[in-house]
């Protein structure tokens, strides 16, 4: 049971108990034929607040065969788009019905701020509705030029079976961002969460029943990513797969699933820079600089981990975000005044804090925080605000993705160097320029390698704008027509009018 002793000087209405998670195939809920389960202890409060099954390959086999037979008999893609429209808007609606369900499940399965909870998983009942309204215009291309005795039609078909994989970081979000888009194409799909957030995925399970939407259409697979998304990345009878994740795994996906030539769509990693110039608005650029690292406790794809500030200013940037930074509320998730809660795991914790140590030892300056955090009365799972100074471009601090509360600061004098600074990554997911001059931000749009570039301000994202990244964060896109035009495939119908065909034997 849940000791709500913990969670006592909360408004929030906690469930009496851990939530049982099964997974949800060809339209029933199950457990793992082999009755194993894992237990999710809260990284906040240090309590069991999930049994999910843990499946094996017998469970993904079974889920896999059944949106292959589901996608072939045409139960879903059968329909007008319109009547797929209405069983995503209605999973929309239940979404927001089940808001607070959902929201406490994530954040004690998660570690991050109620609040921040509350708004991503209603939220996401926007992206079904764009989802939704996308499905009903999906269409080709005519072509009347090619002769008068030829018509030629580019038709678009949805691809088939897809595998979607997601991370632990926005479990409920990311889902979002992938699956009411394929199923608005008209593909079925088999879901693997995180093993660590399996909880809201699951959920989302029931959701799907009740507003109707045919069995074998989404199955859902709790597990770890071996057996259960390494079969759902190599199956024969998978057509592709959306993978959001590391980098490391979205590697190794790509070379299995290349076997069976499926395509892949990966979300991956980020290191990404905010450049500011000596004219911006110091105080907007200062607040979005440190909304963009703690968000999530900088467990973030989009966090932006590295600033690139000119050095006539520097001093006095870095001063206004250690003082904004003292201001933020770390805490227990579960409150909701908090806005930045605990790490994922222990594990994930000494990593972040790896890091920092490593990076002190080879010269660089620790200006504010650089240690663990104790929250009274919840444990050590949670990290200080932290911002590093006197740092080089080849440190591991500043190249690899840290994934925790911890800001880097590199100096530039000229906007080739800023340039050069914000392109020297491996990862090109996303980047920021901060200045009141509008050519100075348009230049430096066009030169940043990066799958978003926001002028001005940091992480403002809209379904109808595609999201993705360049280089080793990632490939296709997501939300937007274009992430929805990925689930589509492409089919060229040649028709001749009239029997006007020259035989090509000579039957004389
Ligand atoms: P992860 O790569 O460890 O795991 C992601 C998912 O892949 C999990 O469901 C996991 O079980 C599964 N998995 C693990 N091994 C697998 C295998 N061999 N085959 C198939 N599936 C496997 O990532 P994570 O730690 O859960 O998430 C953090 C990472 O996600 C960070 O690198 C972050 O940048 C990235 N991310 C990217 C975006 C984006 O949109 N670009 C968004 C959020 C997170």
């Amino acid at each position: 049971m849940l000791d709500l002793n913990i969670l006592s000087d909360q408004t929030v209405d906690v469930p009496s108990g851990p939530y049982q998670a099964q997974h949800f195939i060809d339209g029933a809920f199950t457990d793992s034929a082999d009755g194993r389960t894992s237990d999710r202890v809260s990284p906040s409060h240090g309590i069991v607040v999930s049994q999910a099954a843990l499946g094996s390959a017998t469970e993904a086999d079974r889920a896999i065969k059944s949106a292959r037979v589901a996608f072939d008999d045409e139960r879903w893609s059968g329909l007008s788009a319109k009547d797929r429209a209405v069983v995503l808007n209605k999973v929309a609606d239940l979404i927001e019905e089940n808001q607070e369900r959902l929201a406490v499940l994530e954040t004690l399965e998660s570690g991050k701020p109620i609040s921040q909870s509350r708004g991503e998983c209603g939220g996401a009942a926007d992206l079904w509705r764009y989802a939704a309204s996308l499905a009903r215009t999906a269409h080709g291309d005519s072509h009347n030029t090619l002769g008068e005795d030829i018509l030629g039609v580019v038709v678009k078909e949805p691809i088939g079976v897809v595998s979607i994989i997601t991370p632990w970081n926005f479990p409920f979000w990311i889902l979002s961002q992938k699956l009411p888009f394929a199923l608005a194409a008209g593909c079925t799909c088999v879901v693997k969460p995180s093993e660590v957030t399996p909880s809201t995925t699951a959920m989302l399970g029931e959701m799907l029943s009740e507003a109707g939407l045919p069995a074998g259409v989404c199955n859902i697979v709790l597990g770890y990513g071996d057996p259960v998304g390494s079969l759902m990345s190599t199956h024969p009878e998978v057509d592709m797969v959306t993978f959001t994740g590391s980098t490391a795994v979205g590697k190794m996906i790509t070379k299995s699933a290349g076997d069976t030539l499926k395509k892949v769509a990966l979300e991956l990693g980020g290191k990404n820079p905010q450049v500011i110039f000596p004219d911006a608005n110091l105080e907007d650029a200062a607040d979005a600089v440190t909304f963009g690292i703690y968000f999530n406790v900088g467990q973030c794809c989009n966090s932006s981990s590295r600033i690139i500030v000119h050095e006539d200013i520097a001093d006095d940037f870095v001063e206004r975000v250690v003082k904004l930074s003292r201001k933020v509320v770390f805490g227990n998730p579960m409150h909701p005044d908090t806005q930045v809660g605990a790490i994922v795991t222990e594990d994930h914790k000494t990593k972040i804090d790896g890091y920092v140590k490593e990076a002190v030892e080879a010269g660089a300056e620790v200006c504010l925080g650089g240690e663990v955090l104790d929250v009274p009365g919840l444990g050590d799972q949670f990290y200080q605000p932290t911002i590093v100074r006197g740092v080089t471009a080849d440190m591991a601090i500043v190249r690899e993705e840290v994934f925790g509360p911890v800001l880097t600061v590199l100096t530039f004098r000229d906007f080739d160097e800023a340039v050069e600074l914000a392109n020297d990554s491996p990862y090109g997911l996303s980047a920021g320029v901060w200045s009141e001059n509008v050519h100075t931000c348009l230049a430096f749009g066009r030169k940043a390698q990066a799958g978003t570039v926001w002028t001005n301000t940091w992480m403002d994202g809209f379904p109808e704008l595609a999201f993705g990244g360049m280089k080793e964060s990632g490939q296709g896109r997501e939300i937007g027509r274009y992430g929805f035009e990925e689930f589509l495939e492409v089919k060229s119908m040649v028709m001749r009018i009239g029997r006007t065909r020259e035989p090509w034997v000579n039957t004389n």
